[in-house]
């Protein structure tokens, strides 16, 4: 028997990094905030420890009148907090510099321009409405060719604001050169969701309606608004999280083989997958929900209700729990429900997607106790595999026992941030949402905000710490054991 190693396919893995041979500068705006405080600094301050951006300068900006030197001092902080403090990072504290500006502005903008060196990413991390302000000020004023332009989410607050946006920045720099972030999802998640479903043949051949009965989306997390409510009061589940993160999952979960890792191949096959992703039966009332978390403990703690969080203004009904439905209209999938829900301040911490098997055709007279079904699981952060599965379990072998298998995928080196934004030094935009896509996710979602704002769904209440409302449209059906 003659065996073949295929040569292996160009991939964005093999590629030389830019950033070896290019000095990078990396424009901060928004450099005072919670975000770059929080997740950035950290994101970077491992990312340029583990050697990919060996010449970078740090430009922070915000309207604070701040000095470099306590642009620095924020910096070495947030760095501390990841540990990301050897030569390297020290090196990127001592160079970095603040420029007060109004980011709007175009002198302001000019200067800021002019304090980058080399290969300049620019990182919007503004209020949606002031980055679009910036974005139509560098319209005007133009860019250094090769720019990257990093975008946060929310991208826009619907379809058409989102399209305006991206016409906005296809004037300014090339789609490939657009990193808008998705950071549920890093590099290694993906590549794990890839490689289980395209590197063997145990699972993809059964991943079809023809087998799977349902696809579960989760993200339940116990942290509550955490003083958040400037931003999230604005925004609640679905947008926060359902039309930005699940939705990617969904894609991948659902998506098609892509013959290599290239950022143009993965992000073809999510588009088509979401071009044909719509509400269940058409029927947002019927296939959505909503509720609030009410005062209650979770994990020891004691949580005031939604509503008495301080900044947030109960006449919103801002949603702090989201359910919905979705059918994906694709030979493949046609016919299986994919639910996807994310809440906050709940009993259990679980972030996973879970595909749900149908019940075998026939199962020999005789054996009893596999009503459960089969499923397989993926769990995310930590990185992990489940498969829950029926077999002849110890004791009587006439008797089913389902049984839980487990395997550990391996961590990604970098946080989700140092991820992005080695994605954007790198000029790898695989993991950035593709302008359309963005749209499309707006798209998918609209017809629920829309009977949401208009009453049709009532805003349910679960008291935090809870399981979230009783009648989830993610309960487990007739004769499944229940999981949260
Ligand atoms: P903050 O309100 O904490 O920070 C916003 C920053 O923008 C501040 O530095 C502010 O400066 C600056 N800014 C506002 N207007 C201007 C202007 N005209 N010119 C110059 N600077 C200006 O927001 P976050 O850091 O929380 O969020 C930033 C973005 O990231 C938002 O789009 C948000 O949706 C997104 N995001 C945030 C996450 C988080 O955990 N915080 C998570 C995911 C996304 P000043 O203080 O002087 O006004």
């Amino acid at each position: 028997m003659t065996t073949s190693t295929p040569s292996a396919a160009p991939c964005v893995a093999d590629r030389p990094a830019l950033s070896e041979a290019v000095p990078q500068t990396l424009l901060l705006l928004g450099a005072s905030g919670d975000l770059a405080a929080r997740l950035l600094l950290p994101g970077l301050g491992r990312l340029v420890a583990s050697g990919a951006v060996p010449d970078l300068r740090l430009v922070g900006s915000g309207r604070d009148d701040w000095d470099d030197e306590r642009w620095r001092g924020r910096i070495a902080g947030s760095f501390a907090t990841v540990g990301a403090g050897g030569p390297r990072e020290a090196e990127v504290v001592r160079s970095a510099r603040y420029l007060a500006a109004d980011v709007t502005a175009e002198e302001d903008l000019r200067r800021l321009l002019a304090a980058c060196q080399g290969q300049t990413v620019i990182f919007f991390a503004l209020p949606p409405a002031v980055t679009a302000r910036a974005a139509a000020t560098l319209a005007r004023i133009g860019l250094p060719p090769g720019t990257r332009l990093m975008l946060e989410k929310p991208f826009g607050t619907d379809t058409a604001s989102a399209r305006s946006l991206n016409d906005l920045l296809a004037g300014l720099v090339p789609e490939d050169q657009v990193h808008r972030i998705d950071h549920f999802l890093g590099k290694s998640t993906v590549v794990n969701i890839l490689g289980l479903r395209f590197a063997n043949r145990i699972f993809e051949p059964v991943l079809n309606s023809a087998h799977v009965a349902c696809v579960d989306i989760v993200f339940d997390e116990a942290l509550g608004l955490e003083g958040r409510a400037g931003y999230y009061d604005g925004a609640g589940a679905l947008v926060d999280m359902v039309q930005s993160h699940l939705l990617q999952v969904l894609a991948l979960m659902a998506m098609d083989a892509p013959p290599t890792l290239d950022a143009r191949e993965v992000r073809g096959r999510k588009a088509q997958v979401l071009r044909a992703t719509r509400v269940w039966d058409g029927d947002p009332v019927r296939w959505s929900r909503r509720a609030r978390y009410t005062a209650g403990e979770v994990d020891g703690r004691r949580l005031p209700a939604y509503a008495d969080e301080p900044g947030i203004d109960p006449t919103r009904g801002t949603e702090t729990l989201a359910e919905v439905v979705l059918a994906v209209d694709t030979w493949r999938w046609a016919g299986v429900p994919f639910r996807l829900r994310s809440g906050k301040a709940l009993a259990g911490r679980r972030k996973e997607a879970v595909i749900t098997f149908r019940q075998p055709p026939r199962v020999p007279t005789g054996l009893t106790g596999y009503e459960q079904p089969d499923r397989l699981r993926i769990g995310f952060g930590p990185d992990r595999l489940g498969l829950d599965v029926n077999i002849n379990g110890p004791g009587d072998p006439l008797e089913i026992d389902q049984v839980h298998l487990v395997a550990d995928f391996g961590p990604g080196g970098l946080p989700p941030y140092g991820e992005v934004l080695r994605g954007a030094f790198d000029g790898d935009p695989t993991l950035s949402v593709r302008g359309d896509t963005a749209e499309e996710c707006w798209r998918i979602v609209a017809p629920v905000l829309e009977v949401w704002r208009a009453g049709a769904v009532p805003l349910q209440e679960y008291p935090a710490g809870s399981h979230g409302p009783a009648d989830s449209l993610l309960a487990p059906a007739p004769g499944e054991v229940a999981r949260y």
